[in-house]
């Protein structure tokens, strides 16, 4: 098959796994920044270029879209999908996820378990807004960011009040989240490929910091994770119509959390935990799904 992973950084070790791997099951790879496409839209022959050349005979595209070009990202996607490639995940299932708020809305109705989250646009709403999700310590978010920027825990209720206050006074879009102390700034994040948990690692965020990413000096380790939380993770990924997945989950006093969805999880923490060739899972995945008919995934939102 000719293969295209849509990633700026040929570098990056997911992506050089990818490579890798595809051309050893015998692929054709290629490597495409999404800023370097430009598109023809048009009713009979929708067309993606590159370097002033067509992108063509492509059978399948892997889209590891960075947060900071998502709205360029999913676009040129889209226009993949529009010439019949098939897409191991679909430009609409990313949206979905990478809006936090979308995200929880969706995962609510599916009624999967979630910290009790709160969202609000007027400062005057605000000491009902805390109240919401049970006072403070609660943690505030923005609703686009990555890598723990933008996340904050406000320890008592003035200093949530002015934050909160801050963050509206900014015009910035926030949610307000009941603080999951008993977690102890670890997460889970299951690995999901399809309708499984391919590999489970627990991170845990460095001494006195109560997020776990890795990018503020967390650390991963191999976990054992329950049935249920199994479940959640398969469940949560389905909601979002991602095939690939990295579900993030907080052990939570009345069962596992879904803090977020991630539509392009690293390989590199992940392979090194679990000791397993997850790009190969993905490669063999694209093998198996790709020559059938794609069945599109319903703009539920
Ligand atoms: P980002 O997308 O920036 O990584 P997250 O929503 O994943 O933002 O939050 C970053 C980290 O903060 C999480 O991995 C988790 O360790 C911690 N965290 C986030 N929300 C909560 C919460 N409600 N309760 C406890 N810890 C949280
Ligand atoms: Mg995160």
């Amino acid at each position: 098959m000719k293969i295209a992973i849509l990633s700026r950084d040929k570098t990056m070790y997911s992506t050089k796994r990818l490579v890798e791997v595809g051309i050893e099951r015998g692929h054709e790879m290629h490597v495409i920044d999404v800023l370097k496409c430009y598109m023809n839209i048009n009713s009979r022959a929708s067309s993606i270029h590159f370097d002033g050349e067509p992108l063509i005979g492509f059978d399948a595209v892997i889209p590891r879209i960075g947060a900071s070009v998502t709205f360029y990202g999913t676009a040129v996607l889209r226009q993949f999908e529009t010439m019949g490639v098939y897409s191991i995940n679909e430009s609409v299932a990313i949206s979905r996820s990478r809006d936090k708020l979308r995200a929880l809305q969706l995962l609510a109705r599916k009624n999967i378990g979630l910290p009790i989250t709160g969202f609000a646009n007027k400062p005057s709403d605000i000491p009902d807004l805390i109240d919401m999700v049970g006072g403070a310590p609660l943690v505030i978010k923005l609703l686009e960011g990555t890598q723990g920027i933008g996340v904050v825990l406000a320890e008592t209720r003035t200093a949530a009040e002015s934050v909160i206050e801050a963050f509206l006074g900014l015009h910035v879009n926030i949610m307000v989240q009941e603080y999951i102390k008993e977690a102890g700034g670890a997460d889970i994040r299951c690995f999901v490929i399809g309708d499984k948990v391919i590999a489970a690692m627990k991170r845990q965020g460095k001494e006195g910091e109560f997020r776990s990413n890795l990018h503020r000096g967390g650390t991963a380790s191999l976990t054992r994770i329950t049935p249920e939380e199994r479940s959640t993770a398969i469940r949560a990924a389905k909601t979002m119509g991602l095939k690939l997945a990295g579900v993030y989950l907080l052990r939570s006093m009345h069962g596992p959390v879904v803090m977020e969805v991630n539509s392009s999880p690293g390989l590199e923490g992940i392979e090194a935990a679990s000791n397993k060739d997850i790009a190969s899972a993905i490669i063999e995945f694209i093998e198996k799904n790709a020559a059938i008919k794609p069945i599109r995934t319903q703009s539920n939102g």
